[in-house]
């Protein structure tokens, strides 16, 4: 049984409730963890309270936080394996990309735990002579953060580091699909000898737990990653609050490729953009745009190379793509198949479950490719969140910019052209918070993280990722005060 971490300690649900964590690749079950509710929940956000106001005892050092997180690191980097492990028996995806992930983690983690010491308060000239002021950044308080089944250390990771490094106290709410890989690094901050209270762990349904840490008055700032639709109830339960929030929403990413792009790097990238983790990552290239010229080649290559991803077991050399996170997860995207043939799209390749009996048990689908797609097609618009890429054509540079930008998302996307000219043209017309040029995917924390319109507001990782979780204030000092005489009497 894998508990709850509260103040310190770790702690059965209050009710006794559990939850099993399930293994998408077999339905087997990973662990029996605890089910909090809205109880435990309350008592977490109490311990981070306690801990954010009488922190002047452990908290306050800004050089102790960033050494405490460098042991942290240090701790997971010794766990690698192990803890890639865990992400894969949870997640489905293949051990290669969870020691990725592992890796990333350690990396923000060290990130994060290097700038925490760093001074940044600015000095600022006051119109007064007989004056001075200085702009100081103080942590936001008591932050609630929750996080999403498909990235689900790596994701928690670009909260929690940030959040500590800054001074706050944290209560973390994982993915109910997912929390093993977040327990695990739990076990560690306790292993490190964080002080009580400054980091809780909380298991457990959105809807109870995770909205008691939205509605709480008590919760300063309420971080979120996960869906759109959960995004707009969490800003609108938090405004009862006037909290802070900070969401990285879904997307429907472009990947456009030129007709002078290389065809065999751009198919190879066309593949890793959208089928990498089975479809289910938020900046995956779902929709490819290709250049009249090249169009067919290009897809009568990308389709050939999606037929032959070996589906299988994660933990497996040679597998490389697991399932889907669920049942549930697998049923949306069958339907959103069936709703873009109704719309007019061709299934190129896949649109089924594949047949392999070794699969049978596991929510797998296979890659598939839908052809034929225009950008008003529900399928291109909407987030599939699955192994489903959309091909459409396009003639021009501008025709290109502007159905690409066409959709509520703006989180990533890619330009592939040999034209560096052209590249950036595009690149600054496209309303996105991540551009790659001829690559998909590299994300790395020094660099700003999050989307444009209804992908979200705020960004991760970066400078910016940590100044998410602070407060800007401004201290004033009249160092020759006298009567200012305004009021005569
Ligand atoms: P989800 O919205 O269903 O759940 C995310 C988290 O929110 C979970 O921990 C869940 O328990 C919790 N939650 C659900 N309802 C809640 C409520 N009412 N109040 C508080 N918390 C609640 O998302 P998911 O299915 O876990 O993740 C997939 C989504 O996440 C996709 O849309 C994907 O694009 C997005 N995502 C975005 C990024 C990014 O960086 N922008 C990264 C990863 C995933």
């Amino acid at each position: 049984m894998r508990d709850l971490y509260i103040d310190g300690r770790w702690v059965q649900a209050r009710s006794g409730a559990t939850r099993d964590a399930i293994n998408p690749f077999d339905r087997s079950v990973v662990a029996e963890v605890a089910e909090a509710g809205v109880t435990d929940a309350r008592e977490a956000v109490r311990a981070a309270r306690a801990a954010f106001d009488g922190r002047e005892r452990h908290w306050t050092d800004a050089r102790d936080r960033g050494r405490r997180l460098l042991h942290l690191a240090g701790l997971l980097e010794r766990d690698r394996s192990a803890v890639a492990r865990l992400e894969t028996l949870d997640t489905g995806k293949t051990l290669t990309e969870s020691t990725i992930d592992v890796d990333d983690v350690v990396a923000v983690l060290r990130y994060y735990g290097e700038m925490a010491g760093e001074d940044r308060r600015r000095a600022v000239t006051p119109p007064s002579p007989t004056a001075r002021s200085v702009v100081v950044r103080e942590p936001v308080g008591v932050c609630a953060q929750i996080s999403p089944w498909n990235y689900p250390l790596l994701q928690a990771s670009w909260k929690i580091a940030p959040a500590l490094a800054a001074g706050n106290t944290i209560v973390v709410k994982p993915s109910e699909l997912t929390p093993m890989s977040t327990i695990r690094l739990f076990e560690l901050i306790d292993e490190a000898g964080f002080p009580p209270g400054v980091a809780n762990l909380v298991l457990g349904a959105g809807a109870t737990v995770g909205n008691e840490l939205v509605v709480s008055p008590d919760v300063d700032m309420v971080s979120f990653t996960g869906g759109v639709e959960t995004g707009r109830r969490i800003m609108e339960r938090a405004s009862a609050t006037v909290k802070n929030v900070a969401l990285e929403l879904g997307g429907k990413n472009p990947n456009i490729v030129f007709a002078d792009a290389d065809l065999d790097t751009a198919a190879d990238y066309a593949l890793l953009a959208v089928f990498l983790h089975a479809g289910q990552v938020c900046s995956a290239g779902s929709r490819l745009l290709v250049q009249d010229e090249l169009h067919d080649d290009l897809v009568a290559e990308v389709c050939r190379r999606a037929a032959a991803i070996r589906l299988g077991n994660g933990l497996d050399e040679g597998t490389e793509s697991g399932p889907m996170i669920s049942a549930e997860q697998r049923a949306k995207v069958e339907r959103y198949v069936e709703i873009g043939q109704e719309e007019g799209a061709v299934v190129a390749v896949g649109g089924c479950r594949p047949d392999a009996p070794g699969l049978q048990a596991g929510f797998f689908y296979r890659p598939t490719v839908l052809t034929g797609c225009t950008s008003d097609m529900r399928v291109v618009r909407e987030e599939i969140f699955g192994p489903v890429l959309t091909v459409e054509r396009f003639s021009s540079e501008d025709e290109v910019v502007e159905r690409a930008n066409a959709t509520i998302y703006g989180l990533a996307g890619a330009v592939w052209t040999a034209d560096a000219g052209r590249a950036e043209r595009v690149a600054s017309r496209l309303r996105l918070g991540t551009v790659w040029i001829n690559d998909f995917h590299p994300y790395f924390p020094a660099a700003e993280w999050g989307g444009f319109k209804q992908s979200g507001f705020g960004r991760e990782l970066g400078l910016q990722g940590l100044e998410e979780y602070t407060e800007t204030k401004h201290v004033y000092v009249n160092t020759a005060p006298e009567p200012s005489r305004w009021f005569k009497g």
